[in-house]
């Protein structure tokens, strides 16, 4: 249903203005919005312009449908065709039929008109000279309304685009994250795998470390209770003596069980050196004091023989650092060697200091080694062939490990038939260093270690953290530095992943845990003595020079 709402009747430019105002005002008061106010009122202004300069008039019926705001136009010849194709820019419908325009736009709906307004506004009069700035103003807004026009279509464009490419870079978003949900699965995987395979290690160390645990047991309390009973049953009981033959069957029996056990002994001595199990606990030991162990050790040794066995301390220095069981296993070594492949003079041990190093020698007037031998008889089950003398060929070679861990070698010289020696030699002064570097935020402990360096550092510099530590290393030339693990700043794990290859660095840790990659070695702060920093740091500048 239509109803109208005004009606004006358009012959001049006041008419034209008038019917601008109206068209507004109308538009206002149906709640269109500012900028479709605008477009009805210019669209209205336009053809009744265009009539009104073509020498027409027009009649102009506003009215509402449900819907629109609908004009009706009608005029007394041909619609101008300027104002119509003006209008149908701004209008939602245009349609010319004869003198008829019809013309609607969308409204908002359940919205009366203020017919008060639409009164006033109607009785509204525009003084003609306005007529050609209103045409110029008509003008300008029809072309500022296209390009709002061509803006939003624009804006539509872009928009389209915009959203093209947000869908362009949606897939990739979602392809990236199902590469990295793979990938990421793939590391969990292999964490998990890690953790297996470390599990597994773990394991297997443990199990070998179970194994020589129960072997080392299971070999020896049988072999022990053979030897034990075989000594009982040669002793004479309440029945008297075995007849002779038995006595000699129990000797032979206990003589074999003997063998196997020093073999026994050997094997899991050099499994135990090899598999880096061995305890290493640096101290001063007192050399004259040890010798006269060996010298007990040494005699029942050589017992029935025809060998005079010497132990001498003379030129030995009074202490030496090192560790007491791995060097007695080695003397005891040589010494038996030496007894066992001599039939008839002397096994004679001395030392002496020889510059930097102690040597300790055994020396005896036995069957000697043929010279191309002289290497191999350090090899592990070597035994010079056609010589028989019990034995495993472990011996040499264990001794050889031992003496390298704790930083020295054995050498060999020997010729058939004259004899043989074998020189021990251990490193016996405190290693001289230039400057050291101590990073640690504990004062206190600084000190402690700047204590326990006095003797083998000419020079001790103090870092609080691994920042200070890296600047004093750009202005000195260090040749230690030693590196608490937790320090507030860059930590000691940090410190030695900075520091330049050349520059050995030890951690010093009160925390249980295992050395970081470039660490030279790792003390802890409650077992830090001054044999044991003094041991390490040999160690390091020995493997690093
Ligand atoms: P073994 O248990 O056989 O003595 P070692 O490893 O101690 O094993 O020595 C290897 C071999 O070197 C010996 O079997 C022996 O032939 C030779 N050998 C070792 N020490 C001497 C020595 N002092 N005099 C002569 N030969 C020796």
């Amino acid at each position: 249903m239509i109803t109208e709402l005004a009606r004006l009747e358009v012959r001049d430019p006041a008419g034209v203005f008038a019917a601008r105002q109206l068209a507004r005002g109308l538009a206002a008061s149906l709640a269109l919005d500012r900028q479709d106010q605008i477009r009805v009122a210019t669209a209205l202004s336009e053809i009744s312009r265009s009539a009104v300069t073509a020498g027409r008039s027009a009649v102009i019926a506003f009215g509402v449908d449900d819907r629109d705001l609908l004009v009706t136009v009608t005029l007394d010849g041909e619609p101008p065709a300027e104002g119509v194709a003006a209008a149908s820019r701004l209008m939602d419908q245009v349609a010319a039929d004869g003198n008829l325009i019809r013309m609607a736009k969308r409204r908002p709906p359940d919205v009366r008109p203020d017919m008060k307004l639409v009164n006033e506004q109607l009785a509204a009069v525009l003084p003609p000279s306005a007529l050609e700035e209103l045409q110029r103003q008509n003008q300008d807004l029809i072309s500022a309304l296209e390009d709002l026009k061509q803006q939003k279509e624009q804006l539509v464009l872009l928009n389209s685009e915009l959203q093209e490419t947000n869908r362009g870079v949606m897939a990739l978003y979602s392809e990236l994250s199902n590469e990295l949900e793979q990938t990421n699965r793939g590391v969990v995987a292999l964490y998990a795998e890690l953790d297996e395979t470390s599990e597994r290690l773990r394991a297997a160390s443990e199990s070998k470390d179970r194994f020589w645990t129960n072997v080392s047991h299971e070999l020896r309390t049988p072999l022990n209770s053979i030897i034990g009973l075989t000594r009982l049953l040669a002793e004479p009981g309440p029945d008297g003596r075995l007849d002779p033959e038995r006595l000699y069957q129990v000797e032979l029996i206990r003589n074999s069980g003997s063998t196997l056990l020093a073999l026994v002994n050997d094997l899991l001595d050099v499994a135990k050196a090899e598999s880096g199990r061995l305890h290493v606990d640096p101290a001063q030991v007192d050399l004259p004091a040890l010798f006269g162990r060996l010298r007990g050790l040494a005699h029942p040794m050589a017992e029935g023989k025809r060998v005079a066995v010497t132990v001498s301390d003379d030129g030995a220095p009074d202490t030496i650092l090192t560790d007491e069981v791995l060097l007695t296993s080695i003397l005891r070594n040589l010494l038996s060697n030496g007894i066992k492949y001599t039939d008839g003079g002397e096994v004679r041990l001395s030392a002496r200091v020889a510059g930097p190093r102690v040597e300790i020698s055994v020396a005896d007037t036995g069957i000697g080694i043929p010279a191309g031998l002289h290497a191999h008889v350090f090899e592990e089950f070597y035994q010079v062939p056609g010589i028989r003398r019990g034995g495993t060929g472990l011996g040499l070679p264990y001794a050889r490990r031992l003496a390298r861990i704790l930083g020295g070698d054995l050498q060999l010289t020997s010729e058939p038939g004259a004899g043989t020696t074998v020189v021990l030699s251990l490193p016996n002064q405190p290693p001289a260093l230039g400057t050291v570097v101590i990073a640690d935020d504990d004062a206190a402990f600084r000190q402690v270690l700047k204590g326990l360096l006095t003797g083998m550092a000419d020079r001790l510099l103090e870092a609080e953290d691994g920042g200070q530590a890296l600047a004093v290393l750009a202005e000195n030339p260090v040749d230690l530095v030693l590196a608490d693990l937790r320090m507030p700043g860059l930590d000691g794990a940090a410190l030695l992943a900075r520091l330049p290859a050349s520059v050995p660095a030890i951690i010093i840790t009160g925390a249980d845990t295992p050395p970081p990659p470039r660490a030279a070695a790792l003390l802890k702060k409650d077992e830090l003595t001054r044999e044991r920093l003094e041991f390490t740091i040999r160690g390091i500048i020995r493997s690093s020079s």
